[in-house]
């Protein structure tokens, strides 16, 4: 994780500058961000809305950002909207990247749930599952646990509700801290209408004034937009 000038954690232990390098070889400006913001951006520019939260719930993790009057707020260590690794469980493990115990990312993230399943892989604990992947754990895949749950697996709807619970409760809280009224969600899961709905009663289920309306569910988008519409952003400001 990198702001172009510093590495904050996971690559190296002192601070990096690779953008001005980047900058001498390629003799262009270089602009850095993460993932997340990136796709706010485009968002930004394909919806015309300039003040939002963005969340982001796929692989690799679960991350956030939002834009008000159009801009980013990144904060002061660049750790702005990590909703990711906010605690959702007090008894969880330790997360290794933010050492806090039950992270929203360490408890439902798409790799813990991949995770879970796989190592619970057996036809006495999906049967469904188990069937759909003609009895082999290296077939599991996001496509094939979605339909499993479509085909009335137990274990995996559990998992589904579970997930879709502390969602809810982080999107909640995060409107609750920033107090922005329009949330964007996008997220792998949403292709299923079983987790979708899970999600949408638990929104219900804990605020119990409207802000189920304030949520719109995006289409995954083409990811390799995100860097340009980063450019974009980032080169016109100075016109
Ligand atoms: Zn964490």
């Amino acid at each position: 994780m990198t702001d172009g000038e510093k590495s904050i954690h996971g690559i190296w232990n002192v601070p990096v500058a690779v953008r001005k390098p980047m900058e001498e070889a390629l003799h262009i400006p270089v602009v850095m961000d993460n993932g997340i913001r990136c796709s706010a951006l485009l968002e930004q520019m394909t919806s015309d809305e300039d003040n939002f939260i963005f969340i982001k719930y796929m692989q690799p993790g679960i991350g956030a950002t939002f834009l008000k009057d159009g801009e980013i707020y990144r904060g002061e260590s660049y750790f702005s909207m990590e909703i990711g690794h906010t605690i959702i469980d007090p008894e969880g493990d330790y997360c290794p990247l933010c050492r806090r115990r039950g992270c929203l990312e360490s408890v439902i993230s798409i790799d813990r749930m991949t995770k879970e399943i796989t190592e619970q892989f057996s036809p006495e604990w999906c049967p469904e599952l188990y069937g759909l992947c003609e009895g082999s754990a290296e077939n599991i895949s996001l496509e094939l646990i979605l339909k499993a749950a479509d085909n009335g697996s137990i274990a995996i709807n559990r998992l589904l509700k579970r997930n879709a619970r502390y969602f809810a409760i982080a999107v909640i809280n995060a409107h609750t801290l920033i107090d922005i009224h329009k949330i964007m969600i996008v997220g792998t899961l949403f292709s299923s209408v079983r987790f979708s709905e899970y999600f949408k009663t638990f929104i219900y289920e804990y605020q119990l004034t409207p802000i189920y309306d304030m949520i719109q569910i995006l289409p995954l988008k083409n990811m390799e937009l995100s860097p340009a519409a980063l450019c974009v952003h980032s080169f016109l400001e100075h016109i």
